[in-house]
């Protein structure tokens, strides 16, 4: 037998926070599919998943909580129905909508800890922004071609993401997932880390991404950390918030 960490491993009150505890995915692609993959795994015991999309043959080679036998189909069903027979006893929300600023303050209301999980601007801004007012952890992440980026946002503890990027860039000046593409397997990187942060939080263990930007570039094989400190100037978790 080759021996492996398991969670047999933990103590009962280890299981038992990692039963109780609620996670929110947004978004269920790229890197909502190794981060769902693995909560499930490790014994989350609710999670929710908003995702307005079907599953597409063109997004499967990063998105792989999906299968061909799904195509057309929800990509929360689809996930609900893949992570089910990981964990059946996972209770899963779903929402099958497009994060909004209508629904994004009642959708992350119920839950612990928020993973960003998106591919656009929009839906980072708006998790971060409803995360830093409703004081929720988020873990946050992009990726690009062969390159992703994590940070962890504790509201009061550390930067939040409108303190590094204040703003949204402006349209087009960025392209988007479908006109560079993704490397699947970054993805899977990107998403595992994120899954990582998660866990350490629920566990209490260890030292998270905060206050530092964790950077990977997948060609040249480095992970660099970039330390990042709260901006007082910051329109969301400054001195003097607007909102
Ligand atoms: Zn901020």
């Amino acid at each position: 037998m080759i021996p492996f960490y398991s969670i047999n491993q933990l103590t009962s009150e280890e299981k038992s926070l990692l039963k109780n505890s609620r996670v929110l995915i947004i978004g269920a692609g790229g890197l909502g599919s190794p981060v769902a993959y693995y909560l499930t795994a490790a014994g989350i015991g609710n999670l929710g998943i908003v995702d307005s999309d079907v599953v597409d043959l063109s997004n499967l080679q990063r998105q792989i909580l999906h299968r061909t036998s799904s195509l057309g189909v929800p990509k929360v069903e689809s996930a609900v129905k893949r992570l089910k027979k990981i964990n059946p006893d996972v209770k899963i929300e779903t929402f099958n909508t497009r994060l909004s600023r209508d629904n994004v303050m009642e959708i992350i209301q119920g839950f612990d800890i928020v993973v960003d999980a998106v591919d656009n601007f929009s839906a980072r801004y708006l998790s971060n922004d409803a995360c830093v007012i409703q004081n929720k952890p988020l873990i946050e992440a992009g990726v690009l071609r062969f390159d992703g980026q994590v940070m962890t946002i504790l509201p009061g503890k550390g930067p939040c993401y409108r303190c590094i990027f204040p703003s949204p860039p402006p349209a087009n000046a960025v392209p988007t997932c479908q006109e560079t593409g993704i490397l699947g397997a970054v993805a899977g990187v990107i998403g595992v880390v994120q899954a990582t942060e998660v866990i350490k939080l629920i566990l209490n263990k260890g030292n998270p991404l905060v206050g530092k930007l964790l950077i990977f570039n997948g060609l040249n094989m480095e992970f660099i950390t970039v330390k990042a400190s709260r901006n007082p100037d910051c329109p969301v978790c400054g001195d003097k918030p607007f909102c």
